[in-house]
């Protein structure tokens, strides 16, 4: 079987040194394995990523050398296919509709936190009865759809994955994560894990900062009958005093290096490549 590759970035801002680490590694690592290389823009936030952003991110991965396959996937045409799933996990009664708003959440106060370090959703819907869910579903107000993890696990039993070149990797402790949002009408898990199956990715390369989220796509995946990737965690680009790119200098967009007069070869060179 021949192996697929993506970048998929979110274009809700301009690209940076990270997201030009990960979109030359996959592409490096596409090639030495006479493997395909997919761009996909995830574009599922409407507000934030505009057509502007995503033709800037086209233009600054044609300008560090990368060339991918057409059509380019965007997941704003997809936000119909993201439904039908979610309807088809309801029907499994794992998921369930969550009317809380941020501030009702972080009213109940300091509690266990997620592995991403934000605090983990209470379960205060889960806990309403059907008949006020149905009620309150049928007066119009606004809820989010959660993946109910206990119930997700009976099916799913604890998940791990392939890392590439380790051991499987154990799998994390998650509250109960939103899998369709009251703003976008779904949510990165949801869309990622579907896409990915769509385009019959085969292995998975991106940031460390996402590894903890791959329990939450390998369940997924098991509910939803998909195929078991092979995932990659890449070390993330750290600036010299050591601090996560996203909040550092070198957070710079590609866009400013070029015009401080940067090159391609330059910012490869940098990265490694
Ligand atoms: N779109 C996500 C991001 O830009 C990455 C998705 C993934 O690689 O799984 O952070």
């Amino acid at each position: 079987m021949q192996p697929v590759f993506r970048f998929a970035p979110s274009p809700n801002g301009h690209l940076h040194l990270g997201h030009a680490y990960s979109a030359l590694l996959n592409e490096r690592m596409a090639r030495e394995s006479n493997g395909r290389f997919l761009l996909r823009i995830e574009d599922i936030d409407a507000i934030r990523c505009t057509d502007g952003l995503i033709a800037d991110c086209m233009e600054d991965l044609h300008k560090l050398g990368l060339c991918w396959e057409a059509p380019v996937l965007r997941q704003s045409t997809r936000l119909g296919a993201y439904r039908a799933e979610a309807i088809t996990l309801d029907e499994k009664g794992v998921l369930y509709p969550c009317f809380c708003t941020r501030s009702a959440i972080s009213a109940v106060g300091q509690g266990t936190r997620d592995p991403d370090g934000a605090l983990r959703y209470p379960g205060i819907c889960k806990r309403l009865s059907n008949d006020e869910k149905a009620e309150r579903i049928a007066a119009g107000e606004p809820h989010a759809l959660r993946l109910d993890m206990e119930a997700a696990r009976r099916i799913t039993g604890q998940v791990t994955w392939r890392e590439e070149g380790g051991v499987p990797a154990k799998g994390f402790d998650w509250g109960d994560p939103v899998l369709i949002r009251k703003d976008i009408g779904t949510s990165y898990h949801l869309a990622v894990v579907l896409d990915d199956a769509l385009q019959g990715v085969t292995h998975i390369v991106r940031g460390s900062d996402l590894f903890a989220q791959t329990s939450i796509h390998r369940v997924l995946q098991v509910l939803c009958g998909l195929d078991e990737p092979e995932y990659h965690h890449h070390r993330l680009i750290l600036d010299e005093d050591g601090n996560k790119l996203a909040k550092s200098a070198v957070s710079t967009p590609l866009r400013q290096l070029w015009r401080e007069g940067w090159t391609p070869q330059g910012i490869r060179e940098r990265l490694g490549f």
